[in-house]
């Protein structure tokens, strides 16, 4: 997969081709990933990329010419790329956009600047608008890199394993399970002992729980949108018995009316 993201500071991306995951991908030709320097398309000998917004106002605006021939540059470069503007204003970023995404031959970056681009590009040239969240940042470069991180560990074999990033959180409408490593108590905090056992079955079925109890307790909202397996059914039904019995043992024990006289 092709990444090109269309910058006025291009270094920003230097470190992140470096490091972990992402080096691994370009070293294994998983990915191409480059920053291409918008100013290179402007015109003049200032080489001006942003100029002050028709009907006044604060702040300035990325200039179309220079983003329109860089963004030519890059669809000839990278063909049936997408052309994504990050943006505030875009659909919000998650785990299914991102699996979206990584299935494209590639993708084109635009990074905003200043008060943003001019319209007319995200008219003619952007396929797509994209937001990490609700609040603003300063320029699309962080975006851009956001993206990318999560776009490049969905593509087959950059992880290693297909399997981790299918159980990572999100992948299903779950949260991924509780992590231990060495050593084994640490400050009188124990692993859970099954994680310790060798059993291979009882392991799996601890990290059923853990992941569950996780997204019962932190996002019920991606248990509502999930088709539950028939062992995680099997396991709620369980806690829901479990938490009747506690109930029930209240109200025998006369500990006052539980609230809403239940
Ligand atoms: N004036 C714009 C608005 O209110 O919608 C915000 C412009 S922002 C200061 C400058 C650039 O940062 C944007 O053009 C965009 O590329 C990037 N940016 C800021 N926040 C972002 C976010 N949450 N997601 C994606 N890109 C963002």
């Amino acid at each position: 997969m092709k990444f090109i993201a269309l910058t006025i500071f291009p270094e920003m991306f230097q470190s992140f081709w470096e490091y972990g995951i992402v080096k691994r991908a370009i070293e294994s030709n998983s990915i191409t990933a480059e920053a291409v320097n918008i100013r290179d398309f402007a015109q003049g000998r200032h080489q001006i990329t942003d100029d002050r917004p028709f009907g006044g106002g604060n702040g300035m605006v990325m200039k179309p010419e220079p983003l329109a021939a860089a963004i030519r540059h890059a669809v000839a470069v990278a063909p049936g790329a997408r052309t994504v503007y990050l943006s505030p204003q875009g659909r919000r970023l998650d785990q299914t956009i991102a699996t979206e995404l990584s299935m494209l031959p590639g993708l084109i970056l635009i990074c905003g600047r200043y008060e943003g681009i001019d319209e007319r590009i995200c008219q003619t040239c952007v396929e797509d608008e994209i937001s990490i969240g609700d609040y603003v940042l300063t320029g699309g470069e962080l975006p851009a890199m956001v993206l990318m991180e999560t776009v490049i560990r969905l593509i087959p074999g950059v992880l290693g394993g297909e399997e981790s990033a299918q159980k990572d959180s999100f992948a299903n409408n779950l949260l991924e399970h509780a992590h231990y490593t060495r050593p084994a108590v640490f400050e009188q905090e124990a692993v859970p002992d099954v994680l310790l056992s060798g059993h291979h079955a009882a392991i799996e079925r601890w990290r059923l729980e853990s992941s569950l109890i996780r997204t019962v307790l932190k996002r019920k909202d991606l248990l509502l949108q999930r088709r539950l397996a028939p062992d995680e059914i099997k396991v709620l039904q369980q806690w829901r018995l479990d938490i009747e019995h506690i109930l029930q043992s209240q109200s025998v024990c006369g500990a006052g009316a539980l609230p809403g006289g239940q």
